[in-house]
């Protein structure tokens, strides 16, 4: 009994370790390494669990540090999906090889070629718009129009903003290289920085409190923040959340910048078939309303239903750029970002 245990022991070491790709492929396992932070994705992959059998284990980190550790675990990987909340480092960790094609119809069939690589390394699961929030009392409407207009002189020392570490104003940046040009994107970036209330600090939600308590007039963060803050258990979120506007810049020409949250299948994958069986599921019809209702995300699937809060806030024109650019342009945009002193 003990020998007997000792082995378990020892197997289940060397599947940790990643030492058992061969025998791994019928463990009924699937290893996830995930950049995404919301609760929906636990429930998710719990519910996956409970209809397969396939028991997930996740690892959560930033992206940069989830493909550091692909990179240095190499083919003893045991990560079978990485998961980003934005396309940059899918391009990223395609370009550098750790990721492969999946060939699979219902994917193909049911996520628009927008969302998805031209090889099929990787696929949005969701996307989010990049939307100007302000505050009503000190900002009209009709005063905003686009993310080039926020670098204009009535918006000195009006502009609060979140560090340019963040992945989400990294990309944003490499889309207004790719749109308006390098030296434009200079400009911007520099002409932004003067009008900020403030140095960088905090994350999307809390630039959305920061415009409601008047520490700045305008900023940018994604979509969802302010659907989840509507519906937050914390009276205070929810308040704020009524209190700003929402705009979404551009839409008189190239429309308003998008990211995806998406998911590639890692080189190495022990488990190829379970992986690939995950990634269908996350584009059901209902995973993909969970994403939408959930967390209040745009699905990619088309004809999935946005959550009640996000319909009310209106259809708009999105941002066509091929989303390979976010991940060519960032080492561009971080750099800019570090010319500029944004911090
Ligand atoms: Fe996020």
């Amino acid at each position: 009994m003990r020998f007997l245990l000792a082995v378990l022991l020892m197997s289940s070491i060397l599947f940790a370790c990643g030492g058992g790709n061969e025998s791994s492929e019928s463990s009924g396992e699937l290893n996830i390494y995930t950049h995404r932070h919301y609760e929906v994705d636990q429930q998710i992959f719990k519910k996956f669990e409970e209809n397969t059998g396939i028991k997930v284990n996740v690892v959560s980190a930033g992206a940069d540090e989830l493909i550091k550790k692909l990179e240095m675990e190499g083919k003893r990987s045991p990560a079978d999906i990485l998961i980003t909340a934005d396309a940059g480092r899918l391009v990223r960790a395609k370009e550098i090889g750790l990721t492969q094609s999946l060939d699979s119809e219902v994917i193909n069939n049911n996520i628009p070629t927008q969302f998805r690589d031209a090889d099929s390394h990787w696929l949005g699961l969701t996307y989010r718009a990049r939307v100007i929030v302000y505050n009503p009392d000190k900002v009209s409407e009709d005063e905003l129009s686009t993310y080039e207009d926020l670098t204009s002189e009535k918006w000195r020392n009006r502009v609060v903003m979140r560090s340019s570490e963040n992945i989400y104003n990294q990309s944003l940046l490499a889309s207004i290289i790719a749109n308006d040009g390098e030296e434009q994107a200079r400009e911007w970036t520099k002409a932004l920085v003067a009008n900020f209330a403030r140095a960088p600090k905090g994350n999307d939600r809390d630039q959305i409190k920061f415009v409601a308590s008047g520490e700045g007039d305008v900023t940018l963060v994604n979509t969802y923040y302010l659907g989840k803050m509507a519906v937050s258990d914390n009276a205070e979120e929810q308040r704020v959340a009524k209190e700003v506007g929402i705009f979404f810049p551009n839409q008189n020409d190239r429309g308003t910048h998008i990211n995806i949250s998406g998911a590639a299948l890692t080189r190495h994958s022990p488990n190829k078939e379970n992986a690939i069986q995950l990634l269908e599921y996350l584009v059901s019809e209902e995973v993909q309303e969970v994403f939408a209702a959930g967390n209040h995300e745009y699905p990619t699937r088309e004809g999935i239903a946005w959550s009640d809060i996000v319909q009310g806030w209106g259809d708009f024109k999105k941002d066509e750029l091929d989303l390979n650019q976010l991940g060519t342009l960032n080492r561009q945009a971080v750099i800019i970002f570090d010319e500029a002193g944004w911090k």
